[in-house]
């Protein structure tokens, strides 16, 4: 079976290869961004890559100084992006034209060439040599398990500027014998749903919850302080309001942060490649209780974990919201009447869990079901549990360590101490 895993790489780049690294990729976003504006001209859509070549190619060609395999790849990535959007509306999500503005560029065999300690880029003008900069070979790190193992190939690579920081996450494969299907199961790449809350601000498919609790005591304390401060009306008042609303910002992105580090922690230890959100556009107004405190919260804490994300080369997806929290993740049925409060009890099946933790399964069920591709490579195949994984037919696999053991396939409870929360499969 083919494994595919992706390792980010820091690039030690000059200022003068940094600066035809900008280039190449601002080239690159303005070849992919003409392609998926072709693309969206008139009633329908053109997602055909041999269609969009064709359509396109000359006129990249003549507008950038791209190496010819990278505007085939800015095209690739158009295709794609225009391909995932009309997919979304065939489920009856929205979706708008996509627009590039990530620095990133595309690389493959033919525009890169990839040593151990060192990588061969095309650029606007001609190829450079860049090395990495790779952590102590000792340690155990992606690095040493996929890239100094001969057993896994580069494949190609995506190109990112964070923060003014080159990385190279290099693709790579490798051909793998597993004895039994739980260890295939566990090799292969999986997805961390994330629900967000008013009483649980985020709860992953794994069973960790962060409690909304210190945030609302925060919130309401700030906004008592600020009101009484309003009634006194001084601009000695005005000033206290401005220098508590900064405090309390500052308190606020911390515990963020706090959190956004604990979600990545968790995707990078259970293996994900993906993790999934659902779309913050209207949460406000899905959640019972939620203010406006929280619609901010929720997208830094969004932009955080996708900020974070990359440094791993972990995505970072939204997926339609609808009824995440009325859906029993074990078998599917859909009903209002399924979720009371905090407890979702399946009307259908019986299946009992906390309802935040049921509509993070969901979550992670919902990405893996858009993006079944059938092509068995890189794309997750299942959503991360506290022990064991979901398949995307919503079929309990448990982890590798228990296919000795015989008896119940059903994940046993176990408890997160950091917030009492008891989950079970
Ligand atoms: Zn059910």
């Amino acid at each position: 079976m083919e494994v595919r895993r992706t390792v980010p790489v820091k690039l030690d780049v000059d200022s003068h290869d940094a600066a035809l690294l900008r280039e190449t990729v601002d080239e690159f976003l303005l070849a992919a961004n003409y392609v998926a504006d072709h693309a969206w001209q008139g009633e329908y859509k053109t997602t055909s890559k041999a269609q969009l070549q064709e359509e396109t190619y000359d006129e990249v060609r003549d507008r950038t100084r791209l190496h010819a395999n990278l505007v085939q790849n800015a095209r690739n990535k158009a295709a794609d992006a225009v391909q995932g959007v009309v997919a979304r509306w065939k489920q009856g999500e929205y979706a708008g034209k996509p627009h590039f503005s990530q620095p990133t560029a595309v690389y493959d065999k033919r525009c890169a060439t990839f040593h151990d300690e060192y990588v061969s880029l095309a650029t606007v003008d001609g190829r450079i040599e860049v090395e990495y900069v790779l952590p102590d070979g000792d340690r155990d790190t992606p690095h040493s398990r996929y890239l100094d193992n001969d057993d896994y190939e580069v494949t190609g690579a995506e190109l990112h500027n964070t923060d003014g920081e080159w990385f190279l996450h290099l693709r790579t494969k490798a051909e793998v014998e597993f004895d039994t299907p739980e260890q295939a199961t566990t090799q292969h790449s999986t997805v961390l749903g994330v629900d967000l809350g008013v009483n649980q601000l985020a709860v992953t498919s794994t069973g960790t919850f962060w409690s909304g609790h210190e945030f609302d005591h925060w919130r309401r304390e700030y906004e008592n302080r600020r009101a009484s401060l309003q009634r006194c009306g001084s601009r000695h008042a005005h000033e206290n309001i401005q220098s508590v609303g900064r405090k309390e910002t500052g308190r606020f992105t911390m515990m963020l942060h706090r959190i956004a580090n604990g979600i990545i922690e968790e995707a990078a230890e259970n293996g994900c490649t993906v993790v999934a959100f659902e779309e913050l556009t209207g949460i406000r107004d899905r959640l019972p209780g939620a203010s406006w405190g929280h619609k901010w919260a929720f997208k830094r804490l969004y932009e955080y974990v996708a900020y974070k994300a990359e440094m791993h080369g972990i995505d970072v997806e939204q997926v339609g919201p609808e009824n995440t929290s009325r859906r029993c993740s074990h078998c599917g049925f859909t009903h209002p009447d399924n979720r009371d409060g905090e407890k979702f009890e399946c009307l259908k099946c019986g299946y009992e869990n906390h309802a935040d933790y049921n509509a993070a399964k969901n979550i992670g069920l919902r990405y893996l079901r858009r993006n079944q591709t059938g092509d068995g490579g890189g794309a997750p195949v299942g959503v991360r549990l506290n022990r064991g994984t979901l398949n995307a037919n919503g079929e309990y696999e448990p982890p590798a360590e228990d296919s000795g053991q015989s008896g119940s396939p059903r994940e046993s409870p176990t408890l997160n101490e950091a917030n009492g929360q008891a989950v079970s499969e």
